[in-house]
């Protein structure tokens, strides 16, 4: 059997549900609301700002930051100049060449290595690419130079990094291995006066051992 149609007229429903405390109290619900995120704000209870730079952002351990060229014990590169990054790199940013190394143990070591950070994406895929666990990422996001010049890094600004004890360890897929490499113990962390802050001291206290000088 056909069902009668029915019609519904949504104005007149409208008319039925609305009333004039209704039509009243609706903006003062949302007035109420917007003075309580205020009051939450200046109470200091939720914070969406940070006082940038005294306080940052507390990045993940796999923040793909600056690169970071890791060291063998005697203070020489640990790459092997393979290509294996440069040849994964899609931004074509890696240079490398080669040369002899002197022990017979290992074939050779990069006599010029350099990253122009300019074009680079910050991708993590020479770190993925590497066999050698010889470059990984920090957290640091900071770069800035005065010239052009100043932004292709070479094999001495990649090892020595006095700004990793701000920024910490980032991306290092096989991160139990670097970090015993690199003595890497990281410290018990102080307690945050705000959420997803981190202080600059706390960072300072993290890993002031990796940074180093492969010259001294
Ligand atoms: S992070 Fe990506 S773009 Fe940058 S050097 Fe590595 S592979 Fe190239
Ligand atoms: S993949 Fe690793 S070992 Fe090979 S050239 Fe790049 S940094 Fe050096």
């Amino acid at each position: 059997m056909k069902r009668p149609a029915i019609t519904i007229n949504v104005s007149d429903i409208a008319e039925r549900e609305t009333s004039f405390a209704k039509e009243m109290f609706a903006p003062l619900a949302g007035m109420g609301l917007t003075f309580t995120r205020m009051m939450q704000n200046v109470s200091g209870k939720i914070r969406p700002t940070i006082s940038y730079p005294e306080e940052r952002r507390s990045y993940s351990e796999r923040y793909r930051g600056a690169h970071i060229l890791t060291a063998r014990e005697d203070g020489s590169p640990r790459c092997v100049a393979c290509y294996m990054c440069a040849t994964a790199c899609p931004a074509d940013c890696i240079y490398i060449e080669p040369g002899e190394h002197p022990d017979p143990h290992i074939e050779k070591y990069p006599t010029r290595f350099e990253i122009d950070m300019l074009r680079c994406v910050f991708c993590g895929f020479c770190v993925d690419a590497c066999p050698e666990e010889a470059i990984i990422m920090s957290r640091e996001t900071e770069i800035c130079a005065f010239s052009r010049d100043e932004t292709i890094w070479g094999i001495e600004r990649l090892m020595r990094r006095p700004e990793l004890a701000e920024f910490g360890l980032g991306y290092r897929p096989n991160a139990e291995l670097v970090d015993s490499r690199l003595a890497f113990v990281p410290k018990e962390k102080l307690i945050m006066s705000m959420p997803n802050s981190i202080t600059l001291k706390e960072k300072a206290e993290m890993i002031p051992h990796v940074t180093f000088d492969p010259r001294k």
